[in-house]
Order: structure tokens, then C-alpha cells, then sequence
């Protein structure tokens, strides 16, 4: 079953590690131009539904659907519609950021002739236009990050997944990427999963969905979650469901 109103489907989807449990029954639905933020702590199960989503790992049991398409059954046209940040970071740093980013162009079927005006202006818009020919590994952290984004972006995705991406970077980095998924999301109307375990990058999103232990215990906008809580604070209710599910209360 898909349904094409949604961008991303995520049915049913379970996921063993050996004997261990990763990921038990999972659904998700994410609409066009909606920002979720994936909240939970270490070892929740963020990155194993991410290996997944970009069809490097398979579950054992259910299906995504990216714009319709299974990313079992056909997941290059799944993936298509797809871009992806990774939790580390995937850039040859022996490379210049011009030339990753125009591998990935390739890969994707891109002509080169407007793209390299393309990737220009994309650096320019992070001021980084004068390392367009510099090697990666010369970049900073927070560099290195938004060189993974715009390459993410090249190929026109319909929805972008980021697995926590400001991890390692300095506030001042992480303040200009969460300002740039949401421009993203407002202005480019782009549909985005991005996970996180910090609360306080969660309270803009759309709809929070917590996952703990590879299940989900909540999904919700922030205020519907923190009422249902019944707290004064997004943090608290991550706090409080966490506590609760260590001590097996129903919620
Ligand atoms: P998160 O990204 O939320 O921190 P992960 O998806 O990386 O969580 O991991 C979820 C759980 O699965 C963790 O307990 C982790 O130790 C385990 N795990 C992840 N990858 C493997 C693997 N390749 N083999 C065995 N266990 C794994
Ligand atoms: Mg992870």
C-alpha cells in the first residue's frame, strides 16, 4: 500500500541486529513542505531507520515508500526523490568541493553545463564561493556540513533526511543550518526528517516524533505533545516519556 500525498510512507517497518531488536514496527507519514524532527536518544534506532531509508540496510519486515515508490522494490526510483545528510560525514576530503559535488551530479544524470553556475551560487550563499576549488579537507567541521547539504540538494530531492547533522558543530554553525532547513522547508518547500537528541532543535518543527528503544511513543506537533505530558516544556516531555517507558508506566 502507498499513497502518493505522502512524500515519505514508512510502514510497518521492523529491524533485528542479530537478536536485538532495533526497530519494532515503525509508521510514518510526512506530507509535502512538513519539517519532522526524529527525537531520541543514543541508540534509539535514528540511524538504522536512516541506513534503511537510503537503502543500504534492509528490514525484515514492511516497506518505505519515498513519493510512492518502494524503496525495496524500486529503489532507484525511490531514491531519486531522496537526499540524505549522513550522522558521519560521507565527503571525499581528498577531493575539491567542486569536484564532489559534481560526481554527485553526475551520479544523478545532471548535465554539467548550468551546474557548475549552480553549485556557485549555492556556496555563495554560505560564503563559501572562494573554496569552490579548495580541497575538502582544508574545510571546517561546519563547512564540511553544508558542502554535505548542498551536494544532498543537487538532484532536486522531494524530501531531505538529515541524521544529526549539528553534531560536532559550534553554535554559531548550528544556528545557520537550523536556519537553513527551515528556509528550506518555508521557502523551497521541501519536505524534511531530521533527527536529533536535542530537544531545544525539536520545538520548531512541525510534528515531533520520539523514538526510544526502536519504538515511538509519541508523534505529534509540539504542543500536542507537551499537553498531552501535561508539562510546561517540550524538553519535560521528552524527559518524562523517556522516565516512563524505563519504567514501563503506561502513557
Ligand atoms: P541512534 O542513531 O538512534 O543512536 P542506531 O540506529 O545507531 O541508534 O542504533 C540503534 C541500536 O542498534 C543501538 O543499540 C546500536 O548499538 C545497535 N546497532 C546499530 N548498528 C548495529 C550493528 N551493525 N550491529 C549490531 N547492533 C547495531
Ligand atoms: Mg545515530
Amino acid at each position: 500500500m502507498n499513497n502518493i500525498q505522502n512524500i515519505l510512507k514508512i510502514e510497518n517497518l521492523t529491524k533485528h541486529y542479530n537478536d536485538f531488536l532495533a526497530l519494532k514496527k515503525i509508521n510514518i507519514d510526512i506530507k509535502a513542505g512538513e519539517l519532522v524532527t526524529l527525537l531520541g536518544p543514543n541508540g534509539a534506532g535514528k540511524s538504522t531507520l536512516f541506513s534503511i531509508l537510503s537503502g543500504m540496510l534492509s528490514p525484515d519486515r514492511g516497506d518505505c515508500y519515498i513519493s510512492g515508490k518502494s524503496i525495496i522494490h524500486e529503489p532507484v526510483l525511490a531514491l531519486k526523490n531522496l537526499g540524505i545528510v549522513f550522522q558521519q560525514p560521507t565527503i571525499d576530503t581528498e577531493l575539491t568541493v567542486l569536484d564532489n559535488l559534481l560526481f554527485h551530479a553526475r551520479l544523478h544524470g545532471i548535465k554539467t553545463k548550468n551546474i557548475k553556475e549552480y553549485i556557485f551560487k549555492e556556496l555563495s550563499s554560505y560564503n563559501l564561493e572562494n573554496k569552490i576549488y579548495k580541497k575538502v579537507k582544508i574545510l571546517s567541521g561546519g563547512e564540511k556540513r553544508k558542502v554535505e547539504l548542498i551536494r544532498s540538494l543537487i538532484h532536486k530531492p522531494k524530501i531531505l533526511l538529515m541524521d544529526e547533522p549539528t553534531v560536532g558543530l559550534d553554535p554559531s554553525s548550528r544556528k545557520e543550518l537550523l536556519l537553513k532547513v527551515h528556509t528550506l522547508k518555508n521557502k523551497d518547500k521541501l519536505s524534511i526528517l531530521w533527527t536529533t537528541h536535542l530537544v531545544d532543535e525539536a520545538e520548531k518543527a512541525d510534528r515531533v516524533i520520539v523514538l526510544n528503544k526502536g519504538e515511538i511513543l509519541k508523534i505529534g506537533t509540539p504542543s500536542e505533545i507537551i499537553k498531552k505530558m501535561n508539562v510546561q516544556s517540550l524538553e519535560r516531555a521528552f524527559f518524562k516519556l523517556i522516565e516512563s517507558e524505563k519504567n514501563n508506566d503506561k502513557i
